[in-house]
């Protein structure tokens, strides 16, 4: 018999209502405690149906709804049950810790969730999904998030997984012929297996070139705005931000530590950073703040060149816009609202905007532009991108024991080649959960909140 487990599913704070779900096989008989209502039904008829109630506590009493969801058909496949009570801070707490005198046992982070999992409701990639979109901050990551939660990612792998199958029961059954079997039938079986793991390894190598929209999606963008001291690089990413997160002054040199601030835009995550002004200085601290924006430059998505276009273009610009040239790099001429002095003939070969960080003139089509840039202007939010960095390792894995299954066919002995197929196997189902260790599945599950 497992345990009855009761957790707060939904989140602290004031609100009209919260959520407090039990899980196993107690879970009706303490919700008819706490109710004490002979009139309420748990069983199969009733369940998933909402029932008005009353709610016992021994310091207090609420108004609310319970709802039964009998085995096999709920959330975690136990019988389950919701109870609707008045949010805020202390009732749902309450009720919780009322529920564990009654018998049940506060749940662990996630322990809903691996109940699901372990009675087959999903797959471990569905509920990866689930936390994504839960942790969700951007249009993009709850798309790919839902693609994960909807179980498309769970059917491909399925798929590669039975051919990968397929494959490994012919070559057993070669194994097994040993010495008598007809040559002819053991080539046109290994053609036949040979065929199918290209069509695979080209699948997954298609997938996991997603891999690089995936972590600009689940992390963000990382943008670098650097440029000379005063060209507005703090003033654009307030502009970008819509705050006033930097310090503009007229003086020069007055960013030294990075200043980072997050925007959405266009269902997109940018991680801005405004950077100390580029200059030879004899300044010490400013100077180690100087050799910080060249290393954040060096690792950023992006680069926004700031240059002041109400006064002719330095030398020094020149020769930053040159060094970066090969970086994804956009020139943003800044302060157009002033009276222009910058010769953009000299610009030719860079992509420029122009925007005035104090009037807003041009930022939105800046935010487009580097969208643009970093190729995440569109996606399709129907197929599957590789947000979870165990996945593309998994993934790659796999891929890795399929090439060499593919190169070394046809000289390889049999058994070898059924056991480098064999791990492919196992990198796949550590996706899913098929395979796998308890470990792996527990640290997975315990990223989870309570009462999920
Ligand atoms: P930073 O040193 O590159 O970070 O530059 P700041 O953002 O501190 O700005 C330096 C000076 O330029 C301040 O006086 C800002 O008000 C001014 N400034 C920044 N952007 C613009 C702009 O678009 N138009 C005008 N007219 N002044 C600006």
């Amino acid at each position: 018999m497992t345990k009855t487990i009761v957790g707060v599913a939904s989140a602290l704070g004031y609100a009209g209502v919260a959520i407090i779900r039990l899980s196993g096989d107690k879970a009706a008989q303490i919700a008819k405690k706490l109710c004490k209502d002979k009139k309420l039904s748990f069983n199969s008829k009733s369940s998933h149906l909402m029932q008005r109630c009353k709610i016992y506590t021994p310091s207090f009493v609420d108004d609310g709804y319970v709802c039964f969801f009998a085995a096999p058909n709920s959330f975690t496949g136990e019988d389950v049950v919701e109870i609707f009570c008045h949010g805020g801070n202390k009732i749902a707490p309450k009720i919780m810790e009322h529920c564990i005198a009654l018998g049940a046992v506060a749940s662990e982070a996630g322990e809903f969730s691996k109940r699901s999992f372990a009675n087959g409701r999903m797959t471990l990639d569905q509920a990866e999904g689930i936390i994504n979109a839960i942790h969700a901050e951007s249009d993009a990551q709850l798309a790919a998030a839902n693609v994960l939660m909807q179980g498309q990612f769970a059917k491909q792998i399925n798929s590669y997984q039975d051919t990968l199958q397929t494959i490994l029961a012919g070559i057993d059954m070669l194994i097994d012929f040993g010495e008598d079997g007809a040559e002819e039938q053991e080539q046109s079986i290994l053609d036949a297996a040979k065929t199918n793991l290209k069509i695979i390894y080209e699948d997954i190598q298609k997938t996991l070139n997603t891999a690089r929209t995936g972590r600009l999606i689940k992390s963000g963008a990382d943008v670098v705005i650097a440029g000379r001291p005063n060209s507005g690089k703090s003033s654009l990413l307030n502009a970008m931000t819509k705050s006033d997160c930097a310090i503009v002054t007229d003086i020069a040199g007055t960013t030294r530590d990075f200043v980072k601030a997050s925007i959405l835009h266009n269902g997109q995550k940018l991680n801005l950073c405004d950077t100390c002004g580029l200059r030879v200085t004899t300044d010490t601290v400013e100077n180690i703040a100087v050799a910080r924006t060249k290393e954040a430059i060096q690792v950023a998505d992006l680069l926004i060149y700031l240059i002041d276009a109400s006064v002719p273009i330095t030398n020094d610009d020149l020769t930053n816009i040159q060094t970066y040239k090969n970086s994804n790099l956009i020139v943003v001429l800044n302060k157009i609202d002033l009276e222009q002095q910058l010769d953009t003939k000299l610009l030719t070969d860079f992509v420029t905007i122009s925007v005035s960080a104090n009037t807003n003139r041009g930022i939105d089509e800046l935010k487009n532009l580097i969208l643009k840039k970093i190729d995440m202007q569109v996606f399709d939010n129907s197929a599957v991108i590789l947000t979870n960095s165990r996945h593309t390792k998994l993934l790659s894995d796999a891929n890795i024991n399929i090439k060499e299954a593919i190169d070394g066919i046809d000289f390889l002995p049999l058994d070898a080649l059924s056991c480098i197929l064999q791990t492919a196997y196992n990198h796949l189902g550590n996706i899913t959960g098929k395979t796998g260790s308890d470990d792996i599945i527990s640290q997975i599950f315990s990223q989870f909140c309570v009462g999920k």
